[in-house]
């Protein structure tokens, strides 16, 4: 008799691995907690239930990174595109979704499955064998979280994130800029020249905390702070608490001389370090924030080469349970410690209904693969899910660890193309073609087991 998947969290993720495992054949058990046991985002027992906004972000594949991964799961039959699209809304060039419907609808075709059961209970304890996928998200039960810390170590699991702005590096205008670290810090050239720093004047560092004082900030939702002030404070908190607070925190100008003007001394520094292994993606060092998005934008641009700057990412500091991904888990998104415990979701340090959802599909087949009696390779870094799996279990810096969206700095450069904002749309052209053929390939070559 073929071997239970059992899938703690039926969330978008929970929801889209019983799926794909079922197709191939596998009997699922999804536990879900909901409704017996809520969370302060959640208002339904529903399975796929969309805690917050209603879009799954741009449609677009041939220029978008989430518009790419959109197709990439349609082309592989996955369930919460197909009933996204059955309850789309009109949206421009988004695509939004009509939330309860499209829950109500992924919850029954999931029950109606002969081979998926659905137990509604918390899991409280690591189960110690069969095959399982956590996927319990964001706001994972406490009990699970402590039970996931035991065995992952307390630094490994994180319940907030504090996530510091992403730029692409070559938005970054290397005339204003230059590479170096605190004091040439740092036993090989790479060290020495691991941050990339760019340079303020007295007056450009006031014209910055000015503007820092007066962005639109976000609020913490209702219960949602608890432990928060532990770690990571926003940089507009610190800037309140004195206008030299940040000259004497992350932008202290010490141990740097600027390559451009070695003779002047700058009054602040804002560093950058390297994000990915493949150097396309740079972070603003402790710069995490509850500026709102518009603001952080402007904000940021008045740091010198920044002015032009593209974001990967904006910042922000939210509450959410994830691990440790690039040190614990290995290329079939098993626990090292623990193989046969996969995550899927969120709590893996992916960011997004869609990207939680992208990596549900993953390991829902991933775990269907092993119980036919072989591992599934993880699909080529040259599509959206390639590039995705391969930034949370080995491309991210895994001691700055921190969720992340897909975007097209996860991808491996095409080779040849003009780069900066005039190239970038025969680029992002470039980048979806290319993973359409590949992603194409990848299914072809393991489709064998889909029923
Ligand atoms: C407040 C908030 C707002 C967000 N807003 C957005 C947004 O607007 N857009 C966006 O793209 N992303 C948003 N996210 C991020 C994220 O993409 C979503 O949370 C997404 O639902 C994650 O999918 P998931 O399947 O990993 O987790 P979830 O969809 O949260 O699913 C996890 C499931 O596990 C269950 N569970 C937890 N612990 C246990 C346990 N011990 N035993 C059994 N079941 C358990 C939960 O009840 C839940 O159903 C938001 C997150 C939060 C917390």
């Amino acid at each position: 008799m073929t071997e239970t998947l059992h899938i703690i969290g039926g969330g978008l993720a929970g929801s889209e691995a019983a799926w794909q495992a079922a197709r191939m054949g596998i009997p699922v058990i999804i536990h879900e907690m909901r409704p017996h046991v809520g969370t302060f985002a959640h208002r339904t027992g529903d399975l796929a239930e969309m805690v917050c906004s209603n879009s799954f972000r741009s449609d677009d594949s041939e220029q978008n990174a989430v518009g790419l991964l959109h197709w990439e799961m349609r082309q592989a039959d996955g369930l919460i595109m197909a009933t996204a699209d059955r309850h789309r809304l009109p949206a421009g060039g988004a695509l939004a979704v009509d939330r309860d419907p499209f829950a109500q609808s992924v919850t029954r075709t999931l029950l109606d499955h002969p081979l998926i059961t659905l137990e509604t209970g918390e899991i409280t304890a690591l189960p110690d064998h069969g095959h399982w996928i956590i996927a319990t998200g964001p706001l994972t039960s406490s009990a699970l979280g402590a039970a996931i810390q035991a065995e992952t170590g307390a630094e490994r699991l994180a319940f907030f994130d504090a996530i510091a702005p992403i730029v692409y590096a070559d938005s970054i205008d290397m005339s204003v800029a230059w590479m170096q670290s605190r004091y040439d810090k740092g036993e090989t050239e790479a060290e020495q020249k691991a941050y990339l720093n760019c340079p303020m004047t007295r007056d450009q560092y006031e014209a910055f905390i000015d503007a820092l004082l007066a962005a639109d900030k976000t609020e913490f939702h209702e219960g949602e702070t608890a432990g928060y002030f532990d770690g990571c404070l926003p940089i507009e908190v610190m800037a309140e608490r004195g206008r030299e607070t940040l000259r004497h925190g992350p932008m202290k100008p010490v141990g740097l001389t600027n390559a451009h003007k070695p003779d002047e001394k700058p009054y602040a520094v804002v560093q950058l370090r390297r994000d990915n292994a493949l150097g396309t993606l740079y972070n603003i060092v402790g710069f995490q924030t509850k500026m709102k998005y518009g603001a952080q934008a402007s904000v940021f641009k008045m740091i010198p080469g920044l002015e032009d700057a593209s974001f990967a990412r904006l910042g922000g500091i939210h509450r959410n349970t994830f691990i440790n991904s690039p040190t614990l888990l290995d290329n079939q998104m098993r626990l090292r410690s623990k193989p046969h415990l996969r995550f899927a979701g969120q709590v893996t340090g992916v960011e997004g209904y869609v990207e939680s959802s992208a990596m549900g599909l993953l390991a829902g087949r991933m775990a269907a693969s092993a119980i036919l009696g072989h591992d599934l390779p993880p699909p080529p870094p040259t599509t959206a899910m390639g590039a995705l799996i391969t930034y949370i279990t080995g491309g991210a810096e895994a001691k700055t660890f921190q969720p992340m969206n897909v975007n097209f700095g996860l991808f491996p450069p095409v080779e040849g193309l003009k780069g900066g904002r005039r190239g970038r749309k025969d680029r992002y052209q470039a980048y979806t073609d290319r993973a359409k053929t590949d992603w194409r390939d990848w299914l072809a070559q393991y489709a064998l087991d889909a029923a």
